[in-house]
């Protein structure tokens, strides 16, 4: 079961107390999955989803808050040939949005699989409803952005903490501690490879600074000879010679008397400045 689907089915057993939340999630489902049909009484909502569970929650929450048949049209603006919108109302208790955004995502929403990238979203019939349904993301802290596709507007999540918010607005809390699970494996898999590459590059530079230094000092051995060189230039050389694979660190305590990390790099760089005047 996708990620997507595995939030859904959280979300869609998920009914809300107040009565004005269910109508909020009610006006959600059919803004987005309902449309308004004529018959004999006039305008009525017909509410189609070939999800059972979903139309099931839709006569629980329309019964529930007691609203009959096409009755709910009183919840949205003036037009009777569109549900794009709820009247401002609906939505203007923090309880009422996150029901909304609910029924909203419910219909038209979906998340990606987070082991591959964090991306939410919700597919609007409008701009107006997509501008609705950011101004209640928005007025709840979640960044959420428009972006237009084809014939429909998204509005969508790109952050993985900006997700987890929006999953327990919704109240998927199962979902949310997925998620939050899944996001602390992959930050430490990147500190772990990131510390990994950090070391391999300094052990890198650690090899290639003690292949050159051999290189000098075996320069100056054929060409001088190492008893042309001051005591204590020789003295280090000998020892790198000896000790290639050793850190500067540890080249220092082999002296006697032992020396400083900087110092033997000050010897060494001193033997690297007569290898190049040789060369
Ligand atoms: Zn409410």
């Amino acid at each position: 079961m996708s990620f997507s689907q595995e939030v859904k089915n959280e979300l869609v057993d998920h009914i809300d107390n107040g009565r004005h939340c269910q109508i909020a999630e009610l006006c959600g489902l059919i803004s987005f999955g309902g449309k308004v049909a004529q018959n004999d009484a006039g305008s009525v909502i017909e509410f189609q989803c070939d999800y059972p569970k979903m139309q099931k929650k839709y006569f629980t929450l329309s019964n529930k808050a007691n609203i009959i048949g096409g009755d709910g049209l009183e919840f949205f603006p003036e037009t009777p040939d569109t549900l794009e919108q709820v009247k401002g109302i609906i939505v203007q208790q923090t309880c009422c949005k996150r029901a909304y955004l609910r029924g909203a995502f419910l219909m038209a929403g979906s998340i990606s699989d987070p082991n591959k990238g964090y991306h939410f979203e919700v597919v609007c019939k409008s701009e107006k409803q997509a501008q609705q349904i950011q101004y209640i993301m928005t007025s709840m802290d979640l960044d959420a952005k428009i972006v237009n596709r084809q014939k429909h507007y998204v509005v969508y999540l790109k952050e993985g903490e900006q997700i987890v918010s929006a999953l327990g607005f919704m109240g998927a809390t199962k979902a949310l501690m997925d998620l939050e699970n899944i996001r602390i494996l992959k930050e430490m898999r990147n500190t772990v490879n990131r510390r990994v590459n950090c070391e391999a590059a300094n052990i890198t530079k650690t090899v290639n600074a003690a292949v050159k230094q051999i290189q000098d000092i075996k320069l100056i051995d054929e060409m001088k000879g190492l008893s042309a060189l001051p005591e204590n230039l020789r003295d280090i050389a000998i020892i790198r010679l000896e000790n290639p694979d050793a850190s500067l660190k540890d080249l220092g305590e082999m002296m006697t008397p032992p020396i400083g990390k900087s110092g033997v790099n000050h010897r060494l760089r001193k033997i690297s400045e007569i290898a190049d005047k040789l060369r």
